[in-house]
């Protein structure tokens, strides 16, 4: 049922705007005010704090069908449900998700999440923003960067040091609303894809917070990053599964279609092998994120399956959108068809949440435990 409210939702609302929020970098509100009431803004959010009260296969199954539709859409989503609302609900206390969950779960409001910043992207413990115990307060100063749903969101998680000499140790997690006193944005960033989303850095100079905004214990900040990356892919490999599968939607059905050498070209057995290709590997990065998806729901250990998950799917997509348009030929290259966008769309799959050389590091990592050799 879930499948189909977003498959329709997204064939009705999304695909006939997606060319537009991407052209003009155009933030889809309406849209995403529809999916809060869909229920798809905090699809893991318990329902007593004004969350649908699903699991994360469900949030896979969700995001990819959004994510089929508009993947700018996607990441919005994407980061309200996986990296705003995931550690606020995981760690916050009973008062700090009253005030920063429940207002978050019906598409009224969203969250961002920031953790890198202009010196440090992958190495994410060298946090260089401090946030000073002034007794009475805490006071942030540093800048964050690439921040999605920067310019749209109400409030933020943002990481920063508390103690240096523990270096990520001495990272802690902080809830910030926004707008607040000593906080910038900066300007909105002219990405590759995903353009109806925002991204942006945070400013904090002399940014004065209320004590009890500390998130979880001092101290405990990068785990509960990691923590919170872990469940973020597979948010991403759902995302990637969307923009994959949307390359083949649109290859199959030009093919069928364009006329050459006297037949459709989807009887050409070199086209058929790049269409077996595309498919086979979404549907391999599919199992793989409902795998991951599945050991989360099941509280069992799943770093390594949500790496897999989001390497496989964003090779995957970033393959598939790169055959689409060569089945399209012409075609493919310009913008009065989706190809082109979505070959744009899936490069970042590759970048965001850790990069495929981070994956590939931490599957590698885990490994070496596995075989106790660390
Ligand atoms: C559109 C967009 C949205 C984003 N949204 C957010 C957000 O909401 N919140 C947030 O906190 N961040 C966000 N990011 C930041 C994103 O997570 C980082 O860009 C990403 O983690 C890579 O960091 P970096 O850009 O500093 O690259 P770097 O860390 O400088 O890496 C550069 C290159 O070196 C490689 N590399 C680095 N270290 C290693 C290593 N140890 N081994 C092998 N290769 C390595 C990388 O794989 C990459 O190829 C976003 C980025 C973009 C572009």
């Amino acid at each position: 049922m879930l499948y189909k409210t977003c498959r329709d939702f997204a064939e009705a609302e999304l695909k006939p705007n997606a060319a537009k929020y991407d052209r003009d970098h155009l933030y889809p509100g309406e849209a995403i005010k529809k999916m809060g009431d869909l229920g798809l803004m905090a699809i893991a959010v318990s329902e007593d704090y004004g969350g649908t009260g699903l699991d994360y296969l469900a949030y896979s199954i969700a995001l990819e069908e959004i994510s089929r539709g508009c993947a700018s859409a996607g990441v919005i989503m994407s980061v309200n449900n996986s990296l705003y609302l995931g550690p606020v609900f995981g760690w916050g206390t009973d008062k700090q998700k009253q005030e920063y969950v429940t207002p978050f779960c019906n598409g009224d409001n969203v969250g961002c999440f920031a953790l890198s910043e202009p010196g440090n992207g992958s190495d994410a413990g060298a946090a260089s923003t401090v946030a000073k115990d002034d007794g009475d307060k805490w006071t942030l100063n540093g800048t964050k960067c690439w921040i999605t749903n920067g310019y749209e969101s109400k409030a933020a998680v943002v990481f920063a040091t508390t103690d240096k000499k523990l270096k990520h140790k001495g990272i802690s997690a902080f809830l910030v609303p926004k707008p607040i006193k000593g906080l910038e944005l900066g300007k909105k960033e002219d990405k590759l894809g995903i353009r109806g989303s925002s991204t942006c850095s945070l400013i904090f100079e002399d940014c004065p917070l209320p004590k009890e905004n500390i998130l979880g214990e001092p101290g405990f900040g990068f785990k509960i990053a990691m923590m919170t990356l872990d469940a973020g892919r597979i948010g991403i490999a759902s995302q990637a599964l969307g923009i994959g599968q949307a390359s083949l939607d649109v290859a199959m059905e030009y093919a069928s279609k364009r006329i050459a050498f006297g037949k459709p070209i989807i009887k050409l057995q070199a086209i058929q092998q790049k269409i077996a290709d595309m498919s086979l590997r979404l549907e391999s990065a599919r199992l793989l994120t409902w795998r991951a998806a599945f050991l989360k729901d099941n509280k069992q250990p799943y770093t390594k399956e949500a790496a897999m998950a989001k390497l496989a799917a964003s090779e995957a997509a970033t393959f598939a959108s790169h055959q689409c348009i060569q089945v399209l030929g012409g075609m493919g290259y310009v913008s009065d068809m989706p190809a082109e966008r979505h070959y744009r769309d899936a490069r970042i799959t590759e970048i965001y949440e850790g990069t495929s050389e981070i994956q590939r590091l931490v599957i590698a990592g885990q490994l070496i435990k596995e075989y106790g050799l660390s």
